[in-house]
């Protein structure tokens, strides 16, 4: 197989090749935004919301992306039909740039522009048919009024922390609450649960991140007749909740089993979670934005 290669300020260069300086205040400092997408039989789900997310996180932190929306749609397209890649994940990356040991970017010329595409899987496709525990952890959401959690940056201390934890109490992945004790998300997923009719998300005021596979759930949620909701809730709601599940562009949507030790359910993924899962899968594939039929890949 040839060797991935990876878009890099203007080029595509071999993986082994594709560095960065180590004054790039992205390395430095976190300084700078990322988005991760998927290819589904060529077909790049929701491209247009993920590079708005991205220039508006940009924009947020006064970075300048040295392309515009349309320029780095087609960058995006290249990278995976360069890498022959029709199912896979993308990652987009814009850091301040190569500049000095102080924090100002004003020594940061120009961005450093990263596309990676590459196979993924987050959690073991078995996962998807038995669900996942999960735990709530102490490390609390990063508050809005410091650093917004809409701001997708390269920031993700706060959602290495809970993962951290969640690994060392045995489970993949966990909830962070918000500084008031809501449910905010995951690490790097957003959360919901089915309660009756109700489909409820925390709020991004909660501290969530308006994720692109969020507004897909809601969107079906809608379609199939749910009550569908964005509403703040607690750690009890999430216990005595009929089904619980996550969603997010490398996790997709997976069924959560256990929440500290309290069953969820019956303790397996629910007739609703496989119902929105299996249309969310028929959605990324049959979503109107095929920019790129598997056919033009390769
Ligand atoms: N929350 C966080 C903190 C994330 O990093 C992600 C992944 N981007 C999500 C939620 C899910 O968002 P999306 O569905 O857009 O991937």
């Amino acid at each position: 197989m040839n060797e991935q290669l990876i878009f890099l300020n203007g080029e595509f260069v071999p993986k082994h090749e594709a560095k960065v300086s180590v004054y790039d205040h992205g390395y430095l400092y976190g300084d700078g935004v990322f988005e991760g997408i998927r290819v589904y039989s060529g077909n790049v789900f929701r491209l247009k919301e993920h590079l708005v997310r991205l220039f508006e996180s940009a924009k947020s932190i006064l970075l300048e992306i040295p392309y515009t929306l349309e320029e780095l749609t087609e960058l995006v397209a290249e990278t995976i039909r360069k890498n022959q890649l029709s199912d896979g994940y993308i990652r987009l990356v814009v850091s301040r740039g190569t500049g000095n040991l102080g924090l100002d970017p004003a020594s940061c010329p120009v961005a450093t522009v990263v596309i990676i595409a590459e196979q993924l899987a987050l959690f073991p496709a078995e996962f998807y048919e038995t669900g996942i525990p999960i735990i709530t952890v102490a490390t609390r959401r990063n508050r809005p009024d410091v650093l917004s959690p809409q701001v997708k940056s390269l920031n993700y201390l706060n959602n290495i922390l809970v993962k951290i934890e969640a690994k060392l109490a045995g489970v993949l992945e966990a909830l962070m609450l918000n500084e008031q004790g809501y449910v905010a998300e995951g690490s790097g997923d957003n959360v919901f649960l089915v309660k009756g009719n109700k489909l409820i998300t925390p709020p991004s005021s909660a501290g969530a991140l308006e994720g692109i596979t969020r507004n897909a759930i809601m969107e079906i949620g809608k379609k199939f007749g749910y009550d569908v909701r964005e509403e703040l809730f607690t750690r009890h709601d999430v216990y005595v909740a009929d089904e619980v599940f996550l969603t997010g562009t490398a996790a997709e949507v997976i069924a959560v089993t256990k929440v500290d030790g309290r069953t969820i359910g019956d303790g397996k993924p629910g007739a609703h979670t496989n119902r929105l899962l299996e249309e969310f899968r028929k959605l990324v594939v049959e979503d109107g934005e095929k920019i790129y039929t598997a056919d033009q890949v390769g």
